[in-house]
């Protein structure tokens, strides 16, 4: 079991509290059961998307017709071949050594994050309760529509396999510029980490096979986000009318919640995701099977999606309701979300696409991508000029804003881009706003560990 390794700056309440921040040698049978269950999420991605719209019809579309059908095939060499290799780096890496208590962490560990992940889904009840309530009226309106007006453009099926791939293909198409920008640099990339906590943590595998393994992590946890929208558009058959219907929801509901101030589901979100991440660093089946990937790589955006690993991604997507939402909208959403996810984790200054993001949102989370388990929550602005936030519960563990870590990655940052003027003192001077409660020792997941959670 790893301690924190930058437990004297970030975690000062509980220096001894026993956390898993990195995988190890006898972690590798829970590491294949993760891969094996990544394999049947994208797979079942795979299988909504086997079919093109009715639109792109093989005698009026054949080229296009035949593109898809060879880029279909194509994704499921890809998604083999990737998750092959993510075995071969960290047998590389790390090598592989049996565990005796793999049964027990499976069926003690699976039936615990079970109940973590419903408590989860009873925490988001009221956003997803709403959605449901949502997409509901927006099918009853559909089936009006059909017996009022069958045949007509409103019926017809809506082809959201065109917008699923274009929200797929755009982020990975930067997300592969950067990728052959890390190779192209990637001896700045070591010369970067080995100045880090990190040091000893890259050796064992190329710099090349270590950027290689963070884009490919990056792509699948995509994928395994999307996933339950996917699935769920296949087996549902949206039409325009119900996408129309959807969409009027999602404008009405997000006005009123702008202009009337009520309902707002994000305070929801964020104490939903801390929860499951602090339960993610203390049970050994959430860390090695949901949430461990997210950590298995560089610290870059890279590998970033939307702050979490390939399963974690897919449990977020379901307990938050966001396949029930507008197709347009999410998907519109996602794209801005990986966009996001992949700018505020290049903790790698000096490298596209640059740390300047991280920097202007004043974010802490790259201390713990850096090995320190706290922040847990985010202590950052979500936009440049925006509120500083940070969760009570990381203040309540001891964690402070101006601490030597950040002021070292800061230097960092002064060292390899340059700061804009003020940046230091703005991340340095800490949240204004709090989000979530501080909860007491009896709840705390990462006392209760040592009472011996799987
Ligand atoms: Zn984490
Ligand atoms: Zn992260």
């Amino acid at each position: 079991m790893d301690t924190n390794p930058a437990a004297d700056a970030t975690n000062k309440r509980d220096p001894k509290a026993r956390v898993l921040i990195q995988y190890r040698k006898e972690d590798f049978s829970l590491y294949l059961l993760s891969l094996a269950a990544i394999f049947v999420v994208c797979f079942l991605a795979w299988r909504a998307l086997r079919s093109p719209p009715a639109e792109l019809g093989k005698s009026d579309f054949p080229i296009l017709f035949s593109a898809w059908e060879w880029g279909h095939r194509g994704a499921f060499i890809a998604l083999s071949g990737s998750l092959v290799y993510l075995v071969i780096c960290f047998v590389v890496r790390r090598g592989a050594a049996r565990d005796p208590s793999f049964t027990r962490t499976v069926l003690r560990g699976g039936a615990s994050y079970l109940s973590y992940f419903g408590a989860l889904c009873w925490g988001a009840r009221r956003r997803t309760l709403r959605l449901l309530a949502f997409w509901c009226v927006a099918l009853a309106i559909e089936r009006v529509w059909v017996t009022r007006a069958p045949g007509s453009f409103w019926t017809r099926q809506l082809p959201w396999q065109p917008i699923v791939v274009a929200q797929f293909l755009i982020p990975t198409a930067f997300r592969t510029v950067m990728l052959v920008a890390h190779l192209a640099r990637r001896d700045h990339v070591r010369g970067v980490l080995e100045q880090s906590p990190m040091k000893r943590w890259i050796k064992g595998m190329s710099m090349w096979n270590h950027v290689v393994q963070a884009y490919v992590t990056g792509v699948i946890c995509h994928l395994c986000l999307i996933t339950p929208c996917v699935v769920f558009y296949a087996a549902t058959r949206p039409t325009y009318v119900r996408e129309a219907a959807l969409l009027f929801g999602y404008i009405v509901w997000n006005q009123c919640e702008r202009r009337l101030r009520f309902g707002a589901e994000m305070p929801i979100f964020f104490n939903n995701f801390y929860k499951d991440h602090a339960n993610c660093h203390v049970s050994r089946f959430a860390f090695t099977i949901v949430h461990g990937h997210h950590h298995d790589t560089i610290p870059s955006g890279l590998a970033a999606v939307a702050d979490s690993a390939p399963l974690e991604s897919t449990a977020r997507t379901l307990w938050w309701g966001w396949f029930l939402d507008s197709i347009l909208i999410i998907n519109f959403q996602f794209v801005w979300l990986v966009f996001r996810g992949m700018h505020n984790h290049q903790y790698i200054p000096g490298v596209f696409p640059y740390s300047r993001y991280v920097i202007a949102i004043c974010t802490h989370h790259v201390l713990h991508h850096y090995g320190s388990l706290y922040p847990l929550g985010f202590v950052s602005r979500f936009t440049r000029d925006g509120p500083f936030y940070g969760h009570a519960n990381d203040l309540s563990h001891g964690y402070e804003a101006d601490n030597a870590k950040i002021r070292w990655y800061i230097d960092l940052m002064e060292k390899y881009e340059g700061l804009p003027p003020h940046a230091r003192e703005r991340i340095l001077a800490g949240p204004t706003v709090l989000l979530g409660e501080a909860v007491d020792s009896v709840t705390d997941p990462i006392r209760t560990y040592s009472a011996g959670g799987a």
